[in-house]
């Protein structure tokens, strides 16, 4: 499921609404920002608003021709570069250059979107600010980075720049309590990722909530000095061993269980990702040390390490128990 650009970035899908209504749009944008934050999407999204032929109140239909094939990525009046190998190369520039002294074939008007512009090399960038200088015809050029310091200055000052930010903590749990998610779960789903549309699959995902159940269990016996907590790897987590991102999961989990109780002693109640338990972890994290507390995020995060040198995954999780119930109890 993807998330709708409008939804990811409702301030610049307006702006640019307006701005392609009032035939306003620049010969160059550049859009900076993380992975994630919908820089590609906004870009055809654009080209939608200027394409798209029965717009409703300067919102683009997303169903005719012009802006399936422009989704698709087969609309001929967008054109879109991105690196070939590691480098964006100066041959790739002049086709585009050379597509754009054609005239539209479908309109007057060309798009182009140049990904991970930060990596074009240094005859490429030239070759393009040259273009920029001098656009030919109706040309509206949206540059992508993730790194905006890695672009030459000459370029970005041909450029709008805009910076796209991620959604920020509370405004993802609002979306996800929009979707139908309760406010516990979303607090435990942002734990593991601060993506909308994996939050979303992951709380359809039943193997995934029978896995948080059964590490809470797991986890309770730790909490509770138990030493069936042991046998537990075995008889109820060890299901989710056979698949690499099933076992990086469950340590996400374990993670979230003791930075948890990590935070309640330090009083930051709202941040806490298993805010369903949040009772009971609260009483735990008055019973033990604040330097207990920390010292079992080092054990945990060891275990990672462990992982990542390939030991085995039930090894590693029965050692994590022994060393979480002394660290803890002893
Ligand atoms: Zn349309």
């Amino acid at each position: 499921m993807k998330q709708k650009i409008t939804e990811l970035q409702p301030r610049l899908t307006e702006h640019f609404m307006k701005l392609t209504e009032a035939g306003k749009l620049s010969h160059a944008y550049l859009f900076a920002g993380p992975a994630g934050t919908g820089k590609s999407e906004l870009a055809l999204f654009v080209a939608q608003t200027v394409f798209c032929t029965d717009k409703q109140a300067g919102m683009p239909c997303g169903r005719c021709s012009e802006c399936r094939r422009i989704a698709d990525h087969s609309f001929p009046d967008v054109v879109e570069v991105a690196p070939d190998g590691a480098s964006i190369k100066v041959d790739q520039i002049r086709f585009l250059k050379a597509e754009f002294s054609k005239s539209g074939v479908e309109g007057t008007k060309k798009i182009f979107i140049i990904s991970d512009a930060e990596k074009m090399t240094a005859s490429a960038a030239n070759s393009l600010l040259k273009f920029l200088e001098e656009p030919s015809g109706d040309v509206c050029a949206f540059l992508l980075t993730e790194n905006a310091n890695l672009i030459l200055p000459t370029i970005i000052s041909r450029c709008q720049e805009f910076e796209l930010q991620a959604l920020g903590f509370d405004e993802l749990s609002e979306k996800l309590q929009q979707a139908g998610i309760s406010k516990d779960k979303a607090s435990l789903l942002l734990g593991l990722t601060d993506s909308l549309e994996i939050a979303i699959e992951l709380s359809k995902d039943d193997e995934f909530a029978a896995m948080t159940a059964d590490v809470w269990e797991w986890f309770k016996l730790i909490m509770t000095n138990d030493l069936r907590a042991f046998v537990n790897v075995t008889t109820h987590l060890k299901q989710y061993f056979s698949d690499r991102s099933r076992q990086d999961m469950l340590l996400d989990l374990i993670v979230l269980l003791v930075r948890d109780v990590m935070l309640l002693k330090f009083e930051e109640h709202g941040r806490t990702s298993f805010a369903m338990h949040h009772d009971e972890l609260r009483a735990f994290s008055e019973k033990i040390s604040t330097q207990r507390a920390c010292h079992a995020t080092e054990l945990v995060l060891d275990s990672r390490k462990l992982q990542a040198i390939n030991v085995s995954f039930q090894n590693i999780l029965e050692t994590l128990t022994l060393k979480l119930v002394s660290c803890y109890h002893e």
